[in-house]
């Protein structure tokens, strides 16, 4: 795993260590850093993020839990790991609006769900300026000579550059569906995901041709 600032994980969890992170956090960043392939900025804020929405919603490990993430970039793979909504078991949905921020809910019996969302700062940035130089994705951000310090003020930050809201999500029920053949193709599909008559693939979503 490629990993702290001189690329070990031992780097990594020294790194926490200084900063006063917690072992069981510090565990679940050296996971979450292994699952994304390094212990990139996104995914270090991201851990903290999750942390907090996890404890502001009372969760018990092995509730089921339904995440949003507001950008495809990092996030997803912390409420991956960490809060177990993936895309594989329907219970994580990224909307790509590009802000850093998550919402986290339990299950609910009826049409909406109370939430937690939490977000990165901008106000609260100014105390830790060269992650407010990186978020900005500013021109004076140094990523060969930087990355170092970055690192340094988001452990040293944690929690101090969000903010949580409580607000309320729609809740989409699993649809009833029937299985349709393509024309086209011959494949089938269920009947709410095809184009008219045909499938993605024979339609809008076409993105491979045989060879
Ligand atoms: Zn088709």
């Amino acid at each position: 795993m490629q990993s702290g600032q001189d690329g070990s994980s031992e780097a990594l969890a020294a790194a926490m260590k200084r900063s006063g992170i917690s072992s069981p956090l510090m565990e679940q960043i050296v996971r979450l850093s292994a699952f994304h392939t390094s212990p990139a900025p996104g995914i270090l804020i991201g851990a903290f993020m999750v942390d907090w929405a996890l404890e502001l919603l009372g969760a018990r490990p092995g509730t089921k839990l339904y995440g949003v993430c507001e950008t495809p970039k990092c996030l997803p793979d912390a409420l991956q790991v960490m809060a177990h909504c993936t895309t594989g078991n329907n219970r994580l949905r990224v909307v790509p609006i590009g802000k850093f921020a998550i919402t986290l809910n339990a299950p609910s019996e009826t049409e909406s769900a109370e939430a937690v969302r939490v977000f990165v700062d901008l106000g609260k940035l100014k105390k830790y300026p060269t992650i407010d130089t990186w978020y900005a994705n500013s021109p004076s951000y140094d990523k060969h000579a930087m990355k170092g310090k970055l690192q340094e003020e988001i452990f040293r930050a944690g929690r101090a550059i969000l903010s949580s809201e409580r607000v309320r999500v729609a809740v989409t029920k699993k649809k009833q569906w029937k299985s349709v053949t393509c024309p086209c193709c011959g494949e089938t599909v269920p009947d709410y995901l095809a184009e008219g008559d045909t499938c993605g693939a024979c339609g809008s979503m076409r993105y491979y041709e045989r060879i």
